[in-house]
């Protein structure tokens, strides 16, 4: 009886994916409708994303053989740049960022040379700019798939023979609706015979009406040997791009709106007294603190905030709440959008990185880490109020890294440490400290093998030579690591815990699936893992067709893509 019913549920199942793919045209019958348009969407994309300078971060982790876990990462190279992408994508146009050192971007050169992409890394984020088109390429027909909820045709791509080298040669994806592509894979036809480009595959997603803008590509190469066969290389890269609109585009819109919410602002009869000298300097303090995370979002490095503050202000609340700590001017938190491990203050704002953020395995070792910032701000640590001054402010994206400086001194860490073991002590997350302490092991287990992801940008070292520097007692309290337990979860892969919109920056929660784990091979603590994005479509689409004209390039809620 049991199998019968197995097998009229999964009739009704084709059932059902018939009804689906009726109403769409059969491939033989407008197949070449459907090159077309994806053809004339992707010269669209060119023109909406020339002159625009998002920002692009390469995180590249090396791998070697590993006995337990097949391979492992050995060493790590990162880049964070603006993409100039005003001249075309032919153009290769980094500003290198000297704060990256030179020991990290001579790595990141050679790998995202021409020698592996032919017209620079740019074209990662189009497929072959101007010139992708049936003149230079052939297309086929594979099948119909859906990408989360998105459904689409896959088609086949290959160089047509006179087209020339460095051309695309795989497979893309391209969304029934609009007929934008939104993923592609493959690699590129090769020039000589010494020429090797490396493989990839690079998702999109919706932001707006018919805009699926390019966010992340996943690399990978397990026995790729160049330098005339001599060298091999073996390694996994994700890059990001993102900051597509900036911080002013935005505000544009809103200044449009400032003038009907400006009563609300004004001085209440109560508040109308002078100031006193203590809210002056605090107002002060504020205003230095608000010009350095203004000039952070404007450099799309800070996130505006949006639902994950709102996580991150909860937690913070429960401390604020359980310690009796009564904090003017308010405490907020902020989320910088790169991938180096870091948390750091700005006055009475603690900001933590999305891939710190991403690697936390749950809430208490969250809480840990927020609890160190807020002891800095408890022990009225502030930062250098020269920034409430706006013209200290005024300096190009590039030199942001060497303007603010935000690391602590080792007294105020120690300071810091003891404070918020203290804090963490009467809070509600006392008894579930010791999984914060496995993932400071873990953390410590990753330092030297990993250098570029514990170097922080801005903040200060949390690891170093394979010591913890950040809240160390609280691993005496917790388990031994264990690598080989797939129930023990230290730490989480990057990436896996929030997902980003690249117009607008918002991030939010992804929506996370518990899966089981096979093998201790899955844990995978910080290291980078291949896309795949639960793609949907935007919902704001319905609403701005039906006449929303509001000039806010996207709506407050974020529905881009879950992993
Ligand atoms: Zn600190």
């Amino acid at each position: 009886m049991k199998n019968s019913l197995y097998t009229i549920r999964l009739l009704a199942l084709f059932a059902l994916a018939a009804v689906c793919f009726a109403d769409t045209p059969g491939p033989a019958i407008e197949f070449d409708q459907v090159v077309d348009r994806a053809v004339f969407q992707e010269n669209n994309l060119l023109k909406i994303i020339r002159g625009l300078h998002p920002v692009a971060e390469t995180y590249i982790q090396d791998l070697a053989p590993d006995p337990d876990f097949g391979a492992a990462p050995s060493g790590d190279h990162y880049f964070l740049g603006k993409l100039d992408l005003s001249r075309g994508v032919n153009t290769d146009s980094f500003i290198h960022k000297a704060h990256t050192g030179i020991g990290s971007l001579i790595p990141f050169s050679h790998l995202f040379s021409a020698r592996f992409f032919p017209r620079g890394f740019a074209q990662t984020l189009l497929i072959d700019g101007a010139q992708f088109d049936r003149a230079h390429y052939d297309f086929e027909f594979v099948k119909r798939e859906f990408l989360g909820d998105v459904r689409t045709y896959v088609i086949n791509v290959n160089p047509k023979k006179n087209s020339g080298p460095g051309r695309f040669l795989g497979r893309i994806w391209v969304e029934d609706k609009e007929f934008n592509i939104v993923r592609f894979n493959g690699t590129y036809s090769q020039a000589h015979k010494n020429t090797f480009y490396i493989h990839f595959d690079s998702w999109r997603v919706n932001c707006g009406p018919d805009l699926w803008v390019p966010f992340e590509t996943y690399s990978e190469e397990s026995d790729l040997l160049y330098a005339a066969g001599l060298r091999r290389l073996r390694f996994k890269a994700v890059t990001r791009v993102w900051g597509f609109t900036t911080a002013e585009d935005r505000h544009r819109s809103e200044f449009t709106n400032l003038t009907v919410d400006l009563p609300s602002v004004k001085d209440s009869s109560e508040q109308a007294a002078d100031n006193s000298s203590v809210e002056s300097q605090r107002a002060w303090e504020r205003q230095g603190e608000d010009n350095v995370l203004d000039r952070l979002e404007k450099a799309n490095l800070l996130a505006p905030p949006a639902e994950v503050e709102k996580v991150l202000d909860t937690v913070v609340n429960n401390l604020l709440v359980t310690n009796d700590l009564n904090v003017v001017p308010e405490v907020r938190t902020r989320v910088l959008l790169t991938t180096p491990l870091e948390s750091f203050t700005v006055g009475h704002t603690i900001v933590i990185s999305r891939g710190l953020l991403d690697t936390l395995p749950d809430e208490a070792s969250l809480a840990a880490i927020l609890a160190h910032e807020l002891a800095h701000i408890a022990l009225g640590q502030q930062i250098d109020t020269k920034f409430a001054f706006s013209d200290r402010i005024f300096f190009d994206d590039e030199a942001i890294l060497q303007k603010f400086r935000m690391a602590r001194s080792l007294p105020e860490e120690e300071a810091a440490n003891t404070k918020a073991l203290e804090m963490l002590g009467k809070s509600p997350y006392k008894d579930k400290l010791g999984q914060a302490g496995l993932f400071l092991k873990a953390l410590a287990n990753s330092s030297e093998r990993l250098p570029n992801l514990i170097k922080p940008l801005f903040g200060s070292r949390m690891a170093a030579n394979n010591n913890v520097l950040r809240m160390s007692a609280l691993m005496e309290k917790s388990p031994e690591l264990q690598k080989e337990r797939t129930d023990q979860i230290a730490a989480l892969p990057l990436g896996a815990r929030t997902a980003l919109d690249p117009w607008s920056d918002r991030l939010r929660m992804a929506k996370l699936r518990a899966v089981p784990l096979l093998s201790p091979r899955e844990k995978m603590p910080f290291e980078l893992t291949p896309v795949s994005l639960h793609l949907t479509y935007e919902p704001v689409n319905q609403a701005r067709a039906a006449g929303d004209q509001s000039g806010e390039p996207r709506a407050q809620e974020t529905q881009t893509a879950a992993r």
